[in-house]
């Protein structure tokens, strides 16, 4: 186990801390193509990756290119979507994405962060969640686990998603972005909640910003 503590630098023990607790973070959402993880990626706004993951294994069974997507059209997409929410907007990125692929880009997904953020739809956190996990590209996506796990752990003060990724490219390694992204989100989702983190379950109570406050006797 990893000693909080020692004289490394907290962003290192705090990486390390986390890849033992979570060996196995990684991109929760399922694709097999960089079109899949775009469109995933785009479905999964305000929803969990396990319900983005049910839809798309029957969506892109039918449709995982962006031919065959816009081949579907506007009302079959939003049927197929529908479980997901938003699905009205979320059909209509997707197409209106699919149709500047086409057109664009001969059918391939740009491996270009800036490109990427000209699709209808796609925000900075979607680019760069594509542009790491489908071509290998160092990127820091913020969402809404990483910017409050950041936050809690006193790593970063931004009050914008862009301000904390730029922060948090300042404190860990190239090599190091994407890995942090996934640990920070496994960590969110399972010990560090939003409404209740499980603290007596956390390995960082030692460098946590939060926990020192709100125990101030144990530090
Ligand atoms: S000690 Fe608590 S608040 Fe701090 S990172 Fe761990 S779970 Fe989150």
């Amino acid at each position: 186990m990893t000693q909080i503590g020692s004289n490394e630098p907290v962003s290192q023990l705090i990486f390390e801390a986390l890849q033992e607790r979570f060996p196995d973070a990684r991109c929760e959402l399922e694709f097999h193509t960089p079109f899949e993880l775009l469109i995933s990626t785009i479905l999964s706004a305000q929803c969990t990756d396990e319900r983005v993951n049910l839809v798309t294994a029957a969506l892109f069974a039918e449709a995982n290119t962006p031919e065959t997507i816009l081949a579907l059209g506007q009302i079959k997409l939003e049927n197929k979507i529908r479980s997901l929410g938003l699905f009205h907007n979320k059909a209509k990125n997707i197409l209106a994405s699919c149709k500047v692929l086409v057109e664009n880009f001969e059918g391939q997904v740009p491996a270009d962060l800036e490109l990427l953020r000209d699709l209808p739809g796609v925000g900075r956190k979607t680019a760069n969640v594509v542009v790491s996990n489908a071509f290998g590209i160092p990127a820091l996506a913020v969402d809404t686990h990483v910017f409050r796990v950041a936050h809690r752990l006193g790593l970063a003060k931004g009050k914008t998603p862009e301000k904390v990724e730029e922060e948090l490219k300042t404190i860990f390694l190239q090599e190091k972005w994407s890995l942090v992204h996934h640990l920070f989100i496994f960590h969110g989702r399972r010990i560090c909640g939003s409404r209740k983190p499980l603290c007596v379950e956390c390995p960082l109570t030692g460098v946590c910003k939060q926990y020192k406050e709100y125990n101030p006797g144990l530090h």
